[in-house]
């Protein structure tokens, strides 16, 4: 498929590299394409960035029709500018869209479309120490009907936005209350597909904890909410004793891609990594015992997020000191290492625009 650009009359100023935050800058471009039943994936286009066009009836405003993907652009010290394993992500996007009954996507399409739109946008990619080019596809129903059947028409969009050091003052560990209300996922629903439904379902308990000062919560299993699941939109990991415990992808866990980096990375280096059901009391008793070391957050836009308090039925426990442990630190160094292109890359994982 070919992809029509129309490149924009005139460019933005770039917002100041050292202020960029989260999300709230957009580039000057973005990819679009359609789907229906006859035609399949058509119209490829790169156009300039604005407001999509999409009936008040569309299928995405009304049953949740979404699904979407994070990733991100790494400026290398050469000047280059390199992706981090970007095909996981079309895999997963695959998967999500698969549990929806969206439709799919031809990986080395959006892949080649991809690198397109950032050739386009590449002076875009900021260059600062932690900062990058967060890459946003997002998929949806559009069906202009209130119907509930499956879903004919779809769009496929991509959208870039320059962000910051997620942590302004270095790795800052975060303050986490662990959930017994509410509940992000189930087994047999759909916690493994990266779908924006799920994000509307974790919103009050996350609105809660900051409220009463915890910036996120972590997540138990949705059925004996006994088994840890995640930590707000993040995978979870724990060091107790000598052996790194992570959740099981037991179908209501996000197969994080960073998850799946750090695991391969600490066994690379001789790490124990068990995989496996952890349940909350484990949890507590390897906190009043001593033997919890470390427990850190991953996912794409923080990295590692080291953790630093965890609280649970009225009892609150530090972690490490309420610092960034050491193997924390050595996992947000080794990783943001190769995905910057600071580091040498043995596992394959980066792939030059
Ligand atoms: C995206 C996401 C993650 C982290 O996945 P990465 O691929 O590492 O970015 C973890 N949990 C949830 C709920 C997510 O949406």
């Amino acid at each position: 498929m070919e992809i029509k650009i129309t490149r924009a009359e005139t460019l933005k100023q770039k917002p100041d590299q050292s202020s960029l935050g989260f999300g709230r800058y957009f580039t000057d471009h973005m990819f679009l394409m359609d789907y229906d039943p006859e035609q399949g994936w058509h119209d490829a286009r790169i156009v300039p960035y604005g407001p999509l066009t999409l009936s008040p009836a569309a299928a995405v405003f009304h049953y949740g029709a979404e699904i979407f993907e994070g990733m991100k652009a790494y400026r290398r010290p050469d000047g280059q500018i390199q992706l981090f394993r970007p095909m996981e992500n079309f895999k997963r996007l695959n998967n999500s869209a698969e549990r929806i009954t969206l439709p799919e996507v031809d990986p080395d399409f959006v892949l080649k479309a991809l690198k397109t739109l950032l050739d386009i946008d590449r002076d875009w990619v900021p260059s600062l120490p932690g900062t990058s080019l967060y890459i946003r596809p997002f998929l949806f129903g559009a069906d202009p009907f209130l119907g509930l059947h499956t879903l004919q028409k779809a769009i496929y969009c991509v959208i870039l936005s320059p962000v910051g050091s997620y942590y302004k003052e270095g790795l800052n560990p975060v303050k986490i209350m662990i959930e017994t209300d509410d509940v992000r996922a189930v087994r047999g629903g759909t916690g493994y597909a990266k779908c924006g439904g799920n994000y509307a379902a974790s919103n009050r308990a996350a609105h809660r904890a900051e409220l009463k000062g915890y910036s996120q919560v972590l997540w138990l299993d949705g059925v004996e909410r006994k088994y840890i699941e995640e930590v707000g939109a993040m995978n979870v990991m724990f060091q107790i004793g000598d052996t790194i415990v992570t959740p099981k992808l037991t179908g209501s866990v996000l197969p994080g891609i960073t998850r799946m980096s750090c695991v391969e990375l600490l066994k690379a280096h001789g790490y124990k990594v068990e995989e496996r059901l952890l349940s909350v009391e484990e949890l507590t008793e390897a906190m009043r015992q001593g033997t919890l070391k470390e427990a850190w957050g991953t996912g794409t836009a923080a990295v590692v997020s080291p953790i630093g308090e965890l609280a649970y039925a009225g009892e609150k426990y530090t972690v490490a000191g309420g610092k960034i442990g050491k193997l924390t630190q050595w996992l947000y160094d080794t990783l943001t290492a190769i995905q910057w292109g600071k580091a040498e890359d043995p596992y394959g994982w980066t792939m030059i625009v």
